[in-house]
């Protein structure tokens, strides 16, 4: 395997609504759907779906969710050999209420996903010293995160950390020891302590971490595209101007698409612009893991 996703996985389960229910009241709901995410389930996805030799570490739990899980991973052609059921947890869920304005209630369960602890990396250690390319996000515990970072620096393994969802508590120093960080704009910020309301501020904020030992920043900026800064050197690449529906996900399907050109080509200039292309489609269709096409459909 080239690329190994060490992350989340998550069933969404959705309700569509006219409003919002009041705290006690009891309402009927018009639809209802469910469908596959979580980060890192979110990223192998799309990395396997443009033809990324991709396996997924993850934990599910003891329900009928893991089987959706399991089996959606390996009908997009990911590897599940490290996919693991923890007894007597649940699945990671994601409950959300969506009403006609597009207004949104989220709580997420993180269940099982506490469950993928260091033993497991070191469990598939081997595996992962031969592969090309690490990708993270933070959905798991950070003990695991800055654990695989440290075996990933010791053997030569570049490693991609996507620092989503945004926390202080990420240890910057162990951040920085990754090749790429991929944040957003809010997640540079809280991530930094540091302001980022204009170009100027966000480098300043890169310069931050460079000092402490990062190789590579992209910071995603939704339809203003990306910025990649590498020490002195700054990129900023444009995002097509597109009818976005639905944008949950987007960053998911960047960090996806990134990781496996990157790996493809070896190219990091290429594997931005057609990670920003890969994105901005996806935001043209509802859904997440939904809207991310296979290479054949994508075409670039
Ligand atoms: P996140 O979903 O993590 O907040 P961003 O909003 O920065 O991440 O989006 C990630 C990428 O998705 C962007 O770099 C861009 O390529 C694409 N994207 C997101 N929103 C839009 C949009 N409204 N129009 C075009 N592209 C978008």
């Amino acid at each position: 395997m080239e690329i190994a996703v060490i992350g989340s996985n998550m069933v969404d389960l959705v309700a569509y609504i006219n409003k919002m229910p009041k705290l006690g009241e009891t309402l009927e709901a018009d639809d209802f759907a469910m469908g596959c995410g979580g980060k890192g389930a979110n990223q192998a996805v799309a990395a396997a779906r443009l033809g990324g030799k991709v396996l997924m570490m993850t934990r599910v739990g003891d329900d009928a969710f893991a089987d959706n899980t399991i089996r959606n991973l390996e009908e997009c052609g990911v590897d599940t050999r490290f996919v693991e059921r923890v007894p007597g947890v649940s699945s990671g869920v994601a409950p959300i209420m969506v009403d006609r304005d597009s207004h949104n209630r989220i709580l997420i369960i993180p269940g099982a996903n506490k469950h993928l602890l260091p033993p497991a990396i070191d469990a598939a250690a081997d595996t992962l010293r031969q592969c090309k390319l690490i990708v993270m996000q933070l959905e798991i515990p950070l003990e695991t995160i800055y654990h695989t970072i440290a075996l990933a620096n010791e053997a030569g393994v570049p490693v991609i950390l996507n620092t989503a969802p945004a926390t202080p508590e990420l240890d910057l120093a162990w951040a920085c020891r990754c090749d790429f960080l991929v944040p957003n704009e809010t997640e540079l910020e809280i991530l930094t302590g540091m302001p980022v309301e204009d170009l100027p501020q966000i480098e300043a904020a890169a310069h931050s971490l460079f000092e402490r030992g990062l190789k590579h920043l992209i910071v995603t900026l939704g339809e203003k595209g990306a910025l990649y800064m590498h020490g002195d050197e700054k990129r900023h690449f444009t995002a097509p101007s597109v009818d976005a529906v639905d944008t949950t996900g987007a960053g998911d399907a960047f960090v996806g698409c990134f990781a496996q050109t990157l790996v493809a080509s070896g190219d990091i200039n290429r594997a931005i612009e057609r990670a920003i292309l890969y994105a901005s489609n996806s935001v043209t269709a509802r859904g997440t893991q939904t809207s991310y096409l296979d290479a054949a459909a994508f075409g670039h």
